[in-house]
């Protein structure tokens, strides 16, 4: 049996599920998705739902489990929740205790999206128990990796994932997100060469080369503001977020580098980003020097309204008769939905929780808003 949602979600947020983002100084005993992919599959092999793992990185495992409906079902849906969190730091809450206070589960994940995972196992869960007649078919995705690099969803749409309509979990409050920004990273590096700073005539400064670069980026970002912006989004973005180099006062420093980071709106892509930023560099005045640009690591596409809103249409009647009402969202963070409506399957995104909270040092979910929650995606899948 199940446990109730309350009691599921506290166990979810007592396995720590960290992604490291890519940093080296965290405990390596609560890294990772492990715990979290264990225990869910655990439940679901209860269920006799047979669920699969999908192999990501070592260690790093999607677990998907289907629910097959009695009767030829109307649609396929995808409901899906990545399992890691991200890290802890700083927290002044136990990350990891499930405290609950005033209606409140405090913990790292409860709101982002734990929460959201426990409101789609538990739905799915109902479904596979009273296997109701005309109710859709239900692929369950659990993924890795969707705080850092996306690579769990990017798995489950290389091995063919085909369906309908798919829900991705993030804290909504209970409304559709419809659209959001994509981002791309790269880094943009400058050689110099180095000598005692009490000669710098005899060296070239590399931090001095990284200095005419940034003028152009901050012109650059001027012009994208200036382009038409998306109806829902808004405009394009650029924002170097950190810079790196040299190595001491007296050193006339060899190399500089920067990180840059795009947000793209629907319509863009990741590679003619980078390309127009570069082109735009190198004509960009006092310029007169060679640098380097990392290949661009596309964190995120974009999702656009486009695929979707026959999905918008029905969850949202759904949701207005067990919650009363919805709002339907543009948002500026990335999400799963991108990818999968990348591979043409209409995606929104929708969960219990305020993303306010996510992220947050005291990060809490109202648990007022899982039955809700587990109660819409239920009648959603049941299609009636
Ligand atoms: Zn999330």
């Amino acid at each position: 049996m199940l446990p109730s949602l309350p009691t599921l979600l506290s166990e979810l947020v007592r396995l720590p599920s960290v992604n490291p983002m890519g940093r080296t100084d965290l405990p390596a005993d609560i890294l990772y998705e492990a715990r979290v992919t264990a225990y869910l599959e655990r439940h679901l092999r209860d269920l006799g739902a047979d669920p699969r793992r999908q192999p990501v990185r070592p260690g790093r495992d999607n677990l998907i489990a289907v629910y097959d409906p009695p009767t030829p079902p109307p649609f396929t849906v995808v409901f899906e929740a990545h399992q890691d969190t991200v890290p802890v730091d700083a927290m002044t809450v136990d990350p990891f205790g499930a405290t609950v206070e005033g209606g409140k589960l405090y913990g790292r994940g409860a709101c982002d999206v734990k929460a959201g995972g426990a409101v789609m196992l538990a739905a799915f869960a109902r479904l596979f128990k009273e296997r109701p007649a005309g109710s859709a078919r239900v692929i369950l995705a659990f993924t890795v990796d969707e705080e850092h690099t996306f690579l769990g969803v990017q798995e489950l749409v290389k091995q063919g994932l085909q369906a309908d309509y798919a829900i991705v979990a993030e804290p909504t409050l209970l409304n559709i997100v419809r659209a959001h920004k994509g981002v791309v990273r790269w880094q943009v590096e400058t050689a110099g060469r180095a000598c005692h700073s009490s000669r710098p005539e005899q060296g070239v400064n590399a931090i001095y080369r990284m200095g005419r670069l940034l003028a152009g980026i901050a012109d650059y970002a001027d012009r994208l503001r200036a382009q038409p912006p998306d109806a829902l989004l808004g405009p394009r973005t650029v924002s170097v977020g950190r810079i790196t180099g040299g190595v001491s006062p007296n050193t006339v420093p060899d190399s500089c580098r920067i990180d840059v980071d795009r947000r793209l709106i629907p319509g863009e892509t990741a590679a003619a980003a980078g390309d127009d930023l570069t082109a735009f560099l190198k004509a960009y005045p006092g310029v007169d020097f060679p640098f380097t640009c990392t290949q661009t690591h596309t964190a995120c596409l974009p999702l656009g309204p486009e695929l979707s809103g026959e999905l918008v249409a029905r969850l949202g009647a759904v949701i207005d008769a067990v919650a009363g009402k919805h709002e339907v969202h543009a948002v500026p963070y990335g999400t799963d939905a991108s990818t999968i409506a990348g591979a043409g399957i209409p995606a929104v995104v929708f969960g219990p929780g305020d993303i306010a909270q996510a992220h947050t040092k005291d990060e809490w979910i109202d648990l007022a808003q899982l039955d809700p929650a587990a109660e819409i995606l239920y009648r959603f899948a049941r299609a009636r």
